[in-house]
């Protein structure tokens, strides 16, 4: 049996909110339904921000019921704060993921909150969670962890600190990601392992930008760390509206190609992935899309992880 690595798709979250164009409710519906019959097994669906911030999400309860008919997918939510969670609650989400920049100046961007109030924000989510009637996964992702497009270096002790934090307050996982894509992959593996060194177990996943054109790499960096857990974003779509510069997440097609032939299953059909981009380019015209694998077609050598 070959060694099985969980692939999450965030591209009608992390993807659509850059988006130039709004894809339509009923055409998201279907993407994701698309996604989860190629064989994705956790889908970040959207997001509860307020509309007039991204209001790509405005439609996310109506997003995340939906997919709630999907058998076996684990249908997860971004919010940043608790009454966001309590909504992603309410509408029957799996798991939340609450973004923590490692960054002053990103978490004032992007949350109106320093490092420490938002790790004490995600203590107020996990406490309120805990006291709902149903579970609900909480996941806290440390965004800026490998660099800020407002504050430059991010050091590593900085991130260790909000890791150590999150781990406190009770998540049930933590994940580290490169929103910018400034990430080089000997710093992945040596942030990786001081994370690891602090957290252990708890940091679960990686989540990266392909900015620099490395996003493989680090994601290999980190495979090869033992990382078993990675974001990626259909035809490499994504960005960060509060970070300036960043490009799209590593693209799902291109990562699923690596894995699979590096004998790493992934459970999910490369054909089927590939043809999830014809409603993704359906519901938003004009769009670049990006990776290789879809570009060049599956090489005649490839052969999936058994
Ligand atoms: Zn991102």
């Amino acid at each position: 049996m070959a060694e099985s690595v969980m692939v999450c798709e965030v591209g009608p979250r992390d993807g659509l909110q850059m988006a130039t164009g709004r894809m339509p409710t009923e055409v998201k519906i279907r993407w994701i339904a698309a996604l989860a019959g190629a064989g994705l097994q956790e889908i970040e669906v959207g997001s509860f921000v307020p509309a007039r911030i991204i209001p790509q999400m405005d439609d996310t309860d109506a997003v995340v019921r939906a997919s709630l008919r999907l058998e076996g997918l684990t249908v997860v939510a971004l919010a940043p704060n608790l009454r966001g969670a309590q909504a992603a609650y309410e509408a029957g989400a799996h798991r939340v993921s609450i973004p923590v920049s490692v960054s002053e100046g990103h978490s004032r961007a992007n949350l109106n909150r320093s490092p420490n109030e938002q790790v004490a924000e995600v203590a107020r989510i996990v406490a309120w969670v805990r006291a709902q009637a149903r579970p609900m996964e909480v996941e806290a992702a440390c965004s800026t962890a490998f660099g800020c497009s407002f504050d430059g270096v991010v050091p590593e002790v900085a991130v260790l600190a909000i890791a150590a934090g999150l781990a406190e307050a009770g998540v049930d996982g933590v994940a580290l990601a490169d929103t910018v894509g400034y990430a080089h992959p000997a710093q992945v593996r040596s942030l990786v392992r001081a994370v690891r060194g602090e957290i252990g177990a708890k940091l679960e996943n990686l989540h990266l930008h392909d900015t620099m054109g490395l996003g493989l790499a680090n994601a290999l960096a980190g495979l090869e760390e033992g990382v078993r857990g990675f974001d990626a974003a259909l035809a490499g779509l994504g960005g960060c509206p509060f970070a300036p510069g960043a490009s799209g997440n590593i693209v799902t097609e291109d990562l699923v190609f690596m894995l699979e032939s590096m004998g790493f299953s992934t459970g999910i059909d490369l054909d089927l992935l590939i043809a999830a981009r014809d409603i993704l380019a359906e519901g938003l015209p004009g769009e670049a899309l990006h990776g290789g694998v879809a570009k060049a077609g599956l090489p005649r050598t490839f052969q999936a992880a058994a």
